[in-house]
């Protein structure tokens, strides 16, 4: 959890953006929005939560009377703003409007408020333009705090221990599902509160980048690509790639696994402060290219990572975003050949006035398990 005062200056900080942004009000229902702003971590209910944030007065929690002391008990209520109740006979949007004195103008609401909020949003406040938060919030999530980057080095360290024992799950005979439930023992026995998602694609199931874990029966010479990632107590994620082989997988696979692996190391060299996105994903697709691979990479180098596992900035061939020291994200080249094979190399990796700090520290080469 960040302290007291880091909520307070990203509240401070919002409102400085909805001041520039002439934006009038802003609402942010439950989500890593909300986590980020207050520290309340709320579970979407039919009932609405929100935070209401006005450019010049002080914020308030808006929260179902059932949910005022759980409210009270998260980092909020050390912030000496003020929570407001509503019961069943109560318009939670009246109190909204009453207690921010919104009359007209613009209001933002976060990137992931429920549609059926957003319409009720729409129905309560007629006079106002509803837009999106994300250049509000976006803008200050983007760049991590040391507090944050110390979380996510944690994720990053809990993650490689996981990946340090991958070799010892992987045997010939075992399937996937088999092999995909020890590691979500791991990444909690590891430290996460939460296992986000674990793939192991063994074989031509590498050619899927997003595979779901599957019965097939892991055979001698398949490569397997396992990506892992999980969610700290901090809130911080975890995701990372690394490709293993069940003994030798060919001169083939070996030959296009080294280009990877080279691609995946210019991209996390072409990362620095003033960088611009497209640069970083063109450095390792450019070496997939002179090597006939480059129609095998189908989709972007890399995304953000924080509270989210995607969020902003994402690293991409059209993507113009200008990367700045404290920005975190994964570089995670890969190639995949449909029916035969597939690979992938994932790290996190900071933006530092140094250059380029990766957070994983497992080998990326090629990990032959002997059969
Ligand atoms: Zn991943
Ligand atoms: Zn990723």
């Amino acid at each position: 959890m960040a302290a007291t005062s880091d909520y307070l200056e990203r509240i401070t900080r919002a409102q400085v953006h909805m001041q520039e942004l002439g934006i009038d009000l802003m609402l942010v229902t439950p989500s890593a929005d909300l986590r980020y702003l207050i520290g309340y971590n709320a579970i979407p209910l039919e009932r609405i939560t929100a935070l209401a944030i006005s450019p010049h007065k002080a914020p308030f929690l808006v929260v179902p009377r059932l949910e005022i002391s759980t409210a009270s008990a998260s980092p909020f209520g050390d912030l000496g703003w003020q929570v407001i109740g509503w019961s069943e006979n109560d318009n939670p949007y009246d109190i909204i409007r009453n207690t921010s004195g919104f009359s007209q103008g613009r209001i933002a609401v976060d990137n992931h408020m429920w549609a059926e909020r957003v319409l009720k949003i729409q129905k309560n406040f007629p006079n106002a333009h509803i837009e999106l938060a994300a250049p509000i919030i976006g803008a200050i999530r983007i760049i991590k705090t040391p507090t944050e980057l110390d979380f996510l080095r944690e994720a990053a360290a809990a993650i490689d221990r996981v990946h340090a024992q991958v070799p010892d799950l992987l045997r010939i005979g075992r399937t996937e599902e088999e092999v995909g439930r020890d590691i979500s023992e791991l990444i909690l026995e590891e430290g996460h509160a939460h296992v986000d998602f674990v793939i192991v694609a063994s074989g031509p199931n590498g050619a899927s980048p997003h595979h779901e874990l599957s019965s097939r029966v892991i055979n001698a010479g398949d490569p397997v690509v396992v990506d892992i990632g999980g969610t700290m107590p901090s809130g911080y994620c975890s995701d990372c790639t690394r490709t293993y082989s069940m003994g030798d997988p060919g001169a083939e696979f070996i030959q296009r696994y080294k280009v990877l692996q080279r691609a995946q190391e210019l991209s996390t060299d072409a990362v620095h402060n003033g960088a611009i996105s497209h640069s970083i994903d063109a450095a390792g697709r450019n070496e997939l290219a002179k090597n006939d691979l480059a129609q095998y990479f189908i989709h972007r180098t890399g995304h953000g990572i924080g509270l989210e596992t995607h969020e902003e900035p994402y690293i991409g061939e059209n993507n113009e975003t200008i990367i700045e020291n404290s920005m975190v994200f994964s570089i995670e080249p890969g190639f995949y050949i449909e029916g035969v094979h597939g690979a992938r190399i994932e790290d996190i990796v900071i933006c530092t006035p140094d250059g380029p700090e990766a957070l994983n520290h497992q080998t990326r080469d090629l990990v032959i398990i002997e059969i």
